[in-house]
């Protein structure tokens, strides 16, 4: 949804050049044990949302077009991964 109000999350970067590529798949059954901790800012088409739960950690990727939504997963990490990944991601070194 475009907005006039200031952004609060951050946007992704620019994709650097030798950036790591993420492996994304299908959403895993959906526990409500898991429960995001960060995301980037919707004012995007593709959002990303750093999830959190029993001990373990993954990246979920939200693109909304024509009122659907797509949704993939990363595998799960360790949480301390997961925080290295997610700042990869959010510089463009990771996508
Ligand atoms: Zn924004």
């Amino acid at each position: 949804m475009m907005s006039l109000e200031e952004c609060l999350s951050p946007h992704v970067a620019m994709t650097q050049r030798d950036h790591t590529r993420l492996k994304w798949s299908k959403p895993y059954r959906t526990s409500d044990r898991i429960r995001p901790v960060d995301w980037t800012c919707a004012c995007r088409a593709t959002v990303y949302e750093l999830c959190e739960g029993r001990g373990q950690a993954f990246i979920r990727r939200i693109v909304q077009f024509d009122r659907k939504q797509e949704i993939h997963e990363t595998s799960r990490w360790s949480l301390a991964e997961a925080r290295v990944i997610w700042a990869a991601l959010l510089s463009g070194s990771a996508w």
